[in-house]
């Protein structure tokens, strides 16, 4: 029988609940079952590809071309798995299906109503994800006394009573807040969210308790008291500096095993977090730290700046340098206010190398452009992501090729020189105006070029494929010749396939690209020689990139900065 475990939020949002549910499934890995993780999103988007960044921070790409919520980014970084976006449940797509299913007549002249065919369709969608694998995590977003939780939360008891409490039980996670004028930390709003969720029947198996401080034992004890559950189930979660240092923390509580018994489980075998902690380690102690500029829009939210829109780039550094021993220190710079001319450019100076995340429109479009080019100038390390790699060819193809107003076409459709340009099939979706899952999304396979940085990058960390056993449809696949590589995309624009030659001629090594099966060259890699470390890729590494298994273009790009470290401290 398949098992799960439903993880809801208390209190307030942002308490973790994305990072927990990792945690939780990747302490119940290493006691050897295979999880998977299912991400409700109560909203009624359909997915998460048309929201803004400063809306819901970045949004997340899966292998077969879902635009997710980033909780599925860290159930990815820290079970290393690939997760489908059927993973990923939202109201709008329960409704959407429920409705499809009327006008095809599937209820057979029923009336179609919330109770029984909205919980059922909930049901049916989370029993297809769990199928094979031992257990099943279930984040249900937002906070418990949301009205648009009910339906799940419903349709989760109704499993619960199909299939027996045994195979569900539920983590609660709450927030403790310690009000500055009087300094105690607060238990009240928990027992509020207890008794909320006991509103739709649920009684939490277990409480995390999340707070800037540890949980003490009479806080504890009152949580015992008015919640009736017993207090080893109440489990204490400070705020803790690295992300992935809570699956540890939680262990030292026990909870895996504290989890299995609930689930009438044994541990398939004992946990061995050796290679977990060597990594942390090396976090938390490095050899040596570098400073990577990041350039992109400065996205402000009221009184306060996103940086969750970059976050996959973040832990992807943090992933390499783990491995690397060396710290990461990032420092967000506005490409707006990049100016020829001006000693804000001159400030890049200082960094160890420099990337260019992926972006949409034109604001700071060309203070990116004069960065890429400082860069390249000054041989600073540099890692250009999808937008960056679009500019990466706008600026060579100005810079050096002498293409004088090269553009993209995303910003001006009139240039002489469309170096990167909309796809034809790109350019029908945007004329009707469907913008909602209409990118090139998701995986596509690559075939590199033997003897470039690119193919030594992938081949050092076994990443490059040689069978066709993939999961990947055929046109993910495109044409191959036997070794390639796969990683996720999310663009609309591309190289423009008629000045490949003459930038090559100039000296730009495109070293990948992939082979539509009607023929049409998709440049995915470009590289400079005589350069300490000049990489651009159209697609985006950031998001096949484990904790314990860092992508190939940045630990080449963490690597590299170190050298200029070097040479800098000679
Ligand atoms: N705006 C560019 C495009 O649509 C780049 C997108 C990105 O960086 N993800 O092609």
């Amino acid at each position: 029988m398949e098992k799960y475990i439903i993880v809801i939020g208390g209190v307030i949002s942002g308490v973790g609940k994305g990072v927990a549910t990792a945690s939780i499934g990747r302490i119940l890995q290493e006691y050897g079952y295979s999880v998977i993780g299912i991400k409700i999103d109560p909203y009624i988007n359909y997915d998460a590809g048309t929201l803004r960044p400063t809306e819901h921070g970045e949004v997340w790409v899966t292998d077969d071309g879902g635009e997710i919520d980033q909780d599925l980014g860290n159930y990815e970084r820290f079970l290393n798995i690939n997760i489908p976006k059927k993973n990923n449940i939202t109201t709008g797509q329960i409704y959407s299906r429920v409705i499809q299913n009327e006008r095809a007549g599937e209820y057979l002249g029923k009336t179609v109503q919330f109770i029984p065919h909205i919980p059922n369709e909930i049901k049916s969608r989370i029993r297809e994800s769990a199928k094979g694998y031992d257990i099943t995590l279930i984040e249900v977003g937002g906070t418990v006394g949301d009205y648009e939780n009910i339906p799940f939360l419903f349709a989760i008891k109704g499993m619960e009573r199909e299939i027996g409490k045994e195979n569900v039980i539920y983590v609660l996670i709450t927030y403790l807040p310690i009000p500055s004028h009087i300094e105690e930390m607060k238990t009240k709003p928990t027992q509020q969210a207890i008794k909320l969720l006991s509103q739709n029947g649920i009684i939490p198996d277990i409480i995390l308790c999340r707070g800037i401080q540890k949980l003490d034992e009479i806080r504890r004890k009152k949580i015992e008291t008015y919640a009736n559950i017993k207090r080893e189930y109440v489990i204490s979660a400070p705020d803790i500096k690295l992300l992935y240092e809570i699956p540890l923390n939680f262990e030292s509580e026990h909870l895996g095993e504290k989890i299995l018994e609930k689930l009438c489980l044994k541990p398939k075998k004992m946990p061995d977090w050796k290679m977990w902690m060597e990594k942390l380690d090396n976090i938390k102690s490095p050899d040596k730290r570098i400073k990577i500029g990041m350039i992109g829009k400065y996205l402000e939210n009221g009184d306060y700046s996103l940086k969750d829109v970059y976050i996959s780039i973040n832990e992807a550094l943090i992933h390499a340098g783990a491995r690397l021993k060396i710290g990461i220190d990032i420092e967000w710079i506005d490409s707006g206010k990049l100016k020829a001319q001006n000693s804000k450019l001159k400030t890049l100076e200082r960094y160890d190398g420099i990337i260019i995340p992926g972006g949409f429109g034109i604001k700071g479009i060309e203070g990116k452009i004069l960065a890429i080019k400082y860069a390249r100038e000054n041989k600073i390390p540099f890692l250009g992501l999808c937008l960056g790699m679009q500019l990466s060819v706008v600026e060579y193809a100005r810079n050096v090729a002498g293409l004088t107003g090269a553009y993209t076409t995303e910003i001006d459709k009139n240039t002489q020189f469309p170096v990167v340009d909309i796809l034809p099939s790109q350019k029908k979706i945007i004329e009707s105006s469907r913008y909602g899952g209409t990118m090139r999304l998701g995986a596509y396979a690559a075939n590199l070029k033997k003897d470039s940085l690119v193919y030594s990058l992938y081949e050092k960390q076994g990443r490059i494929e040689s069978d066709m056993a993939q999961d990947l449809s055929a046109d993910r696949i495109g044409k191959v010749s036997n070794q390639f590589v796969i990683e996720r995309h999310r663009h609309r624009f591309e190289v423009n396939p008629k000045f490949v030659n003459i930038l090559q001629d100039k000296g730009l090594v495109f070293s990948g690209w992939h082979i539509r099966s009607d023929g049409t060259k998709l440049m995915e890699f470009l590289e400079l020689k005589d350069h300490p470390f000049f990489v651009a890729t159209q697609s985006h590494p950031e998001f096949k990139s484990r904790f314990l298994h860092p992508a190939p273009l940045f630990l080449g790009f963490v690597e590299a900065c170190t050298k200029k470290l070097k040479v800098k401290s000679k």
